[in-house]
């Protein structure tokens, strides 16, 4: 059925991400559907399993655990002093640390000082488990360039400039 997620399809999505405490930690909200291209990472590993087979008006709600989600926390933060950093960076903020192979590796910005700048390798939701409720609201072919890009153009997804 050419409106099934599966691979190699846009798929566009409605979606509220909730914490265990039921906060809300995203949501698709007013703005635009969310696009992702099915089998190529755009999204958790958890929710793109959850989301393969359904259809367009399916609407499930998934808990992802960390190990399908975001991952588990590894390793604590560090600080690295504030001058390495330029200026108008703030907590929150992600960036990528190259190491010494030459691979990148991407850091969050949890809290900064003058001296001092608190780095987490761990993502922000990594040993979190996810809650997600979504809905599926538009199903296509992923054009040949998209699959080459491995995302999504157009609305709600990848623009290049
Ligand atoms: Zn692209």
């Amino acid at each position: 059925m050419s409106d099934t997620v599966g691979d190699q399809k846009v798929v566009m999505i409605e979606y509220t991400l909730k914490a265990p405490d039921g906060s809300v930690l995203d949501a698709s909200g007013d703005g635009p559907p969310l696009a992702y291209l099915h089998g190529a990472e755009n999204i958790v590993p958890g929710l793109e399993k959850a989301l393969s087979g359904k259809t367009v008006g399916d609407a499930l709600d998934v808990t992802v655990p960390p190990a399908e989600g975001y991952g588990e926390r590894e390793g604590e933060p560090f600080k690295i002093p504030r001058d390495q950093f330029p200026e108008g960076i703030q907590p929150g903020m992600e960036f990528v640390i190259e190491d010494p192979s030459g691979g990148i590796r991407p850091h969050w910005i949890l809290a900064m000082d003058e001296q001092a700048v608190l780095v987490d390798a761990n993502h922000p939701l990594a040993g979190m488990e996810l809650a997600f409720s979504v809905k599926v609201v538009g199903v296509r072919d992923a054009s040949k360039e998209e699959i080459e890009h491995g995302h999504p153009h157009g609305p709600g997804g990848h623009h290049h400039h």
